[in-house]
């Protein structure tokens, strides 16, 4: 559903991806890991087309995303993306904030979208937050929100780039339930994340990013017993 090929892409003379080549399929859960500066995010973005690729192919869900024609529309439809930095209208409601874009860009009406943002927020456990706006929530409750934002798109893949990395420990925990949750029915996702545990739990296969390159990658046993010395190390550091 997902395919990377040979993909190259530069900021200015820094080479960020260098041939990087992975697939993702329907349903899978694959965790992006790897240091600081590897490339784990211009990856993500590549995928969704907030950056252009120097060479290579992308293909999403049946989008040649390097295709200068790609109806971005469409491809952003199917993708739903979630940050860091939650990207919340603070002048919006938390059900206004969800149901902008099936009303703006899928013209749905006014009730129905309503039931959808109801819906999406007891998906994410805060089907009592609709009317709030987003300063009145925490962190991880705003984190929340943004993911019922994405799912009220009805992405057919989730990239998620450390989603948890502002958080402390507890409104961690809540956030990556719902991930999990997500994983478990079905959603087919790519997360960035250091929390390597869950990732254990969660992933069907880890991705180790190393200097641009696809170092290592294969099933979570992959953490158990590297097979190189970047990927040992980049563990070692995580204890
Ligand atoms: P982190 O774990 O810190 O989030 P990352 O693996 O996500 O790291 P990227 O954000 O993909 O790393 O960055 C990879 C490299 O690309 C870094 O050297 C970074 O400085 C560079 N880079 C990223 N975005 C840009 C940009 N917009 N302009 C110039 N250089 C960039
Ligand atoms: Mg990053």
């Amino acid at each position: 559903i997902i395919t990377l090929k040979n993909v190259q892409k530069s900021f200015g003379h820094n080479p960020v991806l260098k041939d990087v080549s992975f697939s993702v399929n329907q349903g899978q859960v694959v965790a992006l890991i790897g240091a600081s500066g590897s490339g784990k995010s211009t990856a993500l973005r590549c995928i969704d087309r907030l950056e252009t690729i120097n060479g290579g192919s992308i293909e999403v869900c049946g989008h040649k995303v390097e295709d200068p024609h790609v109806n971005l529309r469409k491809l952003r439809q199917d993708v739903g993306i979630v940050f860091q930095s939650y990207n919340l209208f603070p002048h919006l409601t938390i059900e206004q904030n969800i149901t902008l874009g099936p009303v703006s860009v899928k013209k749905m009406a006014k009730a129905e979208a309503r039931r959808l943002a109801l819906s999406v927020l007891e998906q994410v456990g805060l089907a009592d937050k609709a009317d709030s706006y987003p300063e009145q929530l925490s962190g991880g409750q705003q984190q929340r929100a943004a993911i019922a934002r994405s799912l009220a798109m009805k992405p057919k893949v989730m990239l998620f780039d450390e989603v948890t990395s502002a958080l402390d420990p507890k409104l961690t925990g809540e956030v990556l339930r719902v991930i999990e949750r997500l994983a478990g029915s079905g959603m087919t996702m790519i997360m960035v994340t250091h929390e390597m545990n869950f990732a254990r739990r969660v992933a069907d296969k880890i991705i180790f990013m190393h200097q641009g390159t696809v170092h290592e990658s294969g099933t979570v046993e992959i953490l158990k017993t590297p097979g190189t010395a970047a990927l040992q190390e980049f563990i070692s550091n995580d204890l």
